[in-house]
């Protein structure tokens, strides 16, 4: 694929011992990475996002695939020369960028169309999704995100209404965009292998979902699932409001569960919190 050396032996020269508190399970077998760049798409005009590169097993299969650019932001500083040394065997098309991807806006790091893909460090892969669907205005500046996460994370962004994981990250990603799993990957995958099984995601954003506020869309689904096994009349009283009235605006029977409620009905009931007062 390139000439570069094989990831254990950048991994045993670079000293890089996986550390916990970063979520570092790395990926050494560049067939499996070449995969999940596969599953991103079209990359030859785009710039591809990558979060957390570590020994670089992604970002060589995503430059290898044709990526324009790769932007890669890792936190951990003793990944840096490995990273420079593929920066160099891909001239101009590598921007490694140290730091932590909570606080960096890859707006602010790319131009042109974008692509996030990413094997994410668990610890963090929940706000991060949370912030890309959370992003304003909308439509994003991305045009896909492919994102590992474990397989009990990746079912509750997928879910769907009436199913045990169904709750806020299903509605939030339901609102915003299309989700589905594309594939999982063993715990022997990895290194240090994680002790559960892991997904990769596809997510691509709806140009134009229901009209609505995402604040108070998760208000009223925060409020809901606080209380998931309650019927919406008692869960939505933490609004502060007339939970009955509410519900009533919104044309859902007060009887209802959250678990119960399409994405649709959460809009409807956002829409209804947000208008006036109730009660
Ligand atoms: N992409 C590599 C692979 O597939 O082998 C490494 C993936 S590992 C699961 C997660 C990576 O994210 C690690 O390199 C870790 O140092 C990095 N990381 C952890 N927290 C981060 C953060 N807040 N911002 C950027 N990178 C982070």
């Amino acid at each position: 694929m390139d000439d570069l050396p094989p990831l254990r032996e950048v991994i045993a020269r670079h000293g890089l011992r996986a550390v916990r508190r970063l979520g570092q399970n790395f990926l050494l077998d560049l067939n499996v990475t070449d995969r999940i760049a596969r599953a991103a798409g079209d990359l030859t005009e785009v710039t591809v996002v990558e979060i957390g590169p570590g020994p670089g097993g992604l970002t060589r299969s995503l430059l290898a695939a044709g990526a324009a650019k790769v932007v890669a932001i890792e936190r951990d500083e003793r990944c840096l020369p490995a990273l420079e040394e593929i920066a160099g065997r891909y001239p101009g098309r590598l921007d490694i960028v140290p730091g932590d991807a909570l606080r960096l806006d890859y707006r602010a790091l790319t131009q042109g169309p974008v692509r996030i893909v990413a094997n994410l460090p668990y610890n963090v892969a929940t706000p991060l999704l949370v912030g890309w669907l959370r992003e304003e205005p909308w439509p994003p500046g991305y045009l896909s995100l492919t994102l590992m996460f474990q397989r009990e994370v990746a079912e509750r962004i997928v879910a769907t209404p009436g199913s045990k994981a169904y709750g806020r990250l299903a509605v939030l990603a339901g609102w915003r965009g299309e989700a589905r799993i594309l594939f999982d990957l063993p715990p022997r995958a990895f290194v240090p292998p994680p002790k559960v099984v892991s997904s990769v995601v596809e997510l691509v954003p709806n140009p134009s979902p229901l009209p609505c506020d995402a604040g108070q869309l998760e208000r009223v689904v925060a409020a809901a699932f606080g209380q998931r096994r309650k019927m919406l009349r008692q869960s939505l009283k933490s609004l502060g409001g007339d939970a009955t009235a509410l519900l009533d605006q919104a044309g859902i029977a007060p009887t209802r569960r959250a678990e119960e409620i399409d994405v649709a009905g959460f809009v409807a009931l956002a829409n209804a919190s947000g208008r006036a007062p109730v009660g």
